[in-house]
């Protein structure tokens, strides 16, 4: 675990000084109405449109990311959060009125949606446009001032979210600050009322530790081990090949990437060599296509390169079989899709989150076992579940825990903006997307108005004593 030495004075200089202007702010920001925050997201929306090619760039620099996958994993999925939170802000800001019970039957109610104040937003480098602007997008709509620290190791990336964030808003509403765990720390060290990160389980507890400080809220979008099972009904066919997509999108670099595939033994074998073949089909014939190929990304840095790398050396050392793949060039930080199997399980493969292309399979032989493997891990992010036969896929949905399913594919959960994504406990806490997402950063008010016409009645303020008032209270403890 990292701790972090003393922020550059220069910089927390201008972490309190946007800090306090923003303060000052929030109120006026707070008061926008829908079509106001609407206006923002557009600027937003243009911006991004506008700087799409340098985005392009700056990710080719930081990952070597095909502009497609930029587009399909990043802007796409941005510029999606916007339009639909566009489409139905009115409705989400607009209080919604609610029952009262018997006993309160002069009274009405309502839940009115505030802005939760000062948000501060940490995320990772992986998909770092997708994971920085997604919640801003939420933020915003809900009419909070935020502050964004994306990751140093996407510097790229960072810099022309630096460029869009300045031509969209004014620091006292929007701002951001570029560098490490220093500037992060910093950041942590101010009240802020409400803290999203997205990024690891180990740094999601040092941002939750530092949020009691203040008693800020927090969303913790965090990663873990997630299974994919693939039972004896399955399309095999769709099933390696979706496996394969999202497994080596980002090279593996993905919260949302299977981490593990658990198979029917029957299918063991025919499973391997679909999934073997799609690789080629996907990324090219030969190892050295697949590495001069344009649509493989690379691993962020050497820490990371040497930390995937140790996973697939110990697994081999260990006697594994590698089935395909693995080759490495550590000049360009290039691990080519490695799918392994019989992995023993003492291999550290089966303790860490992978999050590179390194895939080892399992196979089972009831369901029962299956669950029982996957519930002795701490509670995942996302599953994949390939199965013909419904009751099974109730049965395995019923009976584990995930953050999320997709099922008979590989990710779509993430991108259905009506669905809530996050994790649970060890792959985090809180919800985002859509209006989940509007909700996370607002609290949710309840107001009671009391009838002006009622007069006020003592019958139920001490002295408590009197016949009557007992049997009445009787009643209103059983029945109201
Ligand atoms: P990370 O935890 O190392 O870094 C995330 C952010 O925290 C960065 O901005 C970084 O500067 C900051 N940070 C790092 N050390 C810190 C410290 N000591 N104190 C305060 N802040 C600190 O994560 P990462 O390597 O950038 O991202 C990979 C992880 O993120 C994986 O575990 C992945 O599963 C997870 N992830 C989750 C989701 C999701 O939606 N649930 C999405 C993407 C990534």
């Amino acid at each position: 675990m990292h701790t972090a030495p003393a922020v550059n004075p220069e910089i927390k200089a201008e972490i309190h000084r946007v800090f306090a202007l923003q303060q000052h702010h929030q109120w006026e920001v707070a008061r926008s109405n829908a079509r106001q925050r609407i206006a923002k997201l557009r600027r937003l929306y243009d911006a991004i449109l506008h700087h799409r090619k340098e985005i392009e760039a700056a990710m080719w620099a930081d990952l070597r990311k095909s502009p497609t996958e930029v587009n399909i994993t990043e802007l796409g999925v941005v510029l999606h959060e916007i339009r639909h939170t566009s489409q139905h802000l009115q409705s989400w800001m607009t209080p919604k009125r609610v029952g009262t019970s018997l006993t309160l039957f002069r009274s009405y109610s309502e839940i009115v949606y505030e802005p939760k104040g000062l948000c501060l937003i940490l995320s990772p480098w992986n998909f770092p446009i997708n994971l920085t602007f997604d919640p801003l997008v939420s933020a915003i709509a809900a009419g909070n001032c935020v502050i964004l620290k994306p990751s140093e190791l996407a510097p790229h990336s960072s810099a022309v979210m630096r460029q869009i964030v300045t031509e969209c808003f004014p620091p006292g509403e929007v701002s951001i600050f570029e560098g490490d765990a220093t500037v992060a720390q910093e950041l942590l060290s101010m009240p802020f009322n409400h803290v999203f990160f997205t990024g690891s389980t180990q740094v999601g507890k040092i941002v939750m530790r530092a949020a009691a400080e203040h008693l800020a809220s927090v969303t913790l979008e965090l990663g873990g081990k997630s299974p994919v099972v693939v039972d004896e009904t399955a399309n095999l066919d769709t099933a390696a090949a979706k496996i394969m997509w999202i497994k080596l999108v980002n090279a593996g670099q993905t919260c949302i990437a299977p981490d593990y595939v658990l198979v029917h033994e029957s299918v063991h074998d025919a499973l391997l060599e679909k999934m073997k073949a799609k690789v080629k089909q996907f990324y090219g014939n030969t190892p050295a296509a697949i590495q001069q190929g344009p649509d493989l990304c690379r691993i962020i840095n050497g820490r990371h390169f040497t930390r995937v790398k140790g996973l697939l050396d110990d697994a081999v050392q260990r006697g594994a079989n590698l089935v395909l793949g693995g080759e490495t060039a550590e000049n360009e930080q290039y691990i080519a899709p490695a799918i392994l199997t019989a992995v023993p399980e003492e291999a550290q493969i089966w303790e860490e989150e992978i999050f590179g292309p390194l895939l080892p399979i399992r196979k089972y032989d009831t369901l029962e076992h299956a669950i029982s493997y996957i519930n002795s891990k701490p509670k995942a992010l996302a599953m994949y579940l390939f199965s013909a036969d419904d009751r099974r896929v109730s049965k395995i949905i019923a009976e584990t825990r995930a953050g999320g399913v997709t099922v008979n594919d590989c990710g779509p959960h993430f991108y259905n903006s009506e669905l809530p994504f996050g994790g649970s406990n060890n792959s985090g806490t809180g919800k985002c997307h859509g209006e989940f997402g509007f909700l996370e950063f607002t609290n949710q008010r309840g107001v009671l108005y009391q009838a002006r016409w009622m007069p006020t009645t003592d019958f139920f303020l001490p002295p408590y004593g009197g016949k009557l008032r007992q049997w009445l209270l009787e009643g209103v403890v059983k029945w109201f």
